[in-house]
């Protein structure tokens, strides 16, 4: 490929900002320096580097990230903490962005990836992709609502939901459930508890289709997903 549309994929700014760096001498391959933005480079076997740091192309990068409450779910924002401004730079010069959203006060599961054919197919409703959520519940969770959700409830808009996987783990003032759901409404999990009279109070996403939250991670930190995850994404 172009030397300078790889340079430009892997983030080092626009054509013209790369063309700038090629006339400044600083880049090399295989330790000959490169002015020329046309010249025809193999990413996986020539060595490329800018003032001496290898340059690694990679065209699609697959995260995990354990999200944080108190950041929010986008690439860019005025005012507030994104989940990108988590990423090291040599993650965050690839341009991912996160697979749909989490609320901002709502942690776990985050997909975070440049492959926008492969976030499309997560999102599109069309998949029924599922996504499973452990959160805490002000009130007490009973079989009517397992029922309830196994029906599918009404939200505050008048949109009926498609059916639910309701498991109680822990009832009582305060309860313990999982529910899965294959359809991502804004503020779905909450709205749904909100149709049977009940406040989320905590809320987390464990999975997302066959991906499990890695339960090494911290909050905040992330990982690269394994050859293993991505394919069974695909
Ligand atoms: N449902 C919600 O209510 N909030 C989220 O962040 C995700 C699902």
């Amino acid at each position: 490929m172009r030397l300078d549309k790889l340079l430009a994929n892997v983030g080092y700014g626009s054509r013209k900002e790369v063309k700038k760096l090629l006339k400044d001498g600083v880049v090399k391959v295989n330790e000959n320096v490169a002015k020329d933005g046309k010249l025809h480079v193999n990413p996986i076997e020539d060595i490329i580097t800018i003032h001496g740091d290898q340059v690694y192309y990679k065209e699609f990068i697959y995260l995990m990230m354990n999200k944080p409450p108190g950041v929010i779910s986008a690439t860019e924002d005025y005012h507030e903490k994104t989940v990108i401004d988590l990423l090291d730079m040599e993650d965050s010069v690839l341009n991912p962005f996160p697979v749909g959203r989490l609320d901002k006060d709502t942690e776990g599961l985050l997909l975070i990836t440049n492959d926008g054919g492969l976030a499309h197919k997560l999102l599109s409703p069309k998949k029924h992709v599922p996504k499973t959520y452990f959160a805490v519940i002000d009130g007490v969770v009973s079989e009517s609502d397992i029922d309830a959700f196994k029906k599918g409830v009404l939200l505050d808009d008048g949109y009926p939901t498609k059916p639910g996987e309701l498991k109680i783990l822990k009832s009582g003032i305060r309860s313990d459930i999982e529910l899965t759901i294959t359809e991502g409404k804004f503020h779905q999990v909450k709205r749904m508890f909100e149709a049977v009279g009940k406040k989320v109070v905590y809320l987390k996403r464990i999975s997302m289709g066959p991906i499990q939250l890695d339960e090494n991670l911290m909050l905040g930190e992330y990982r690269e997903l394994s050859e293993e995850e991505v394919e069974q994404l695909k």
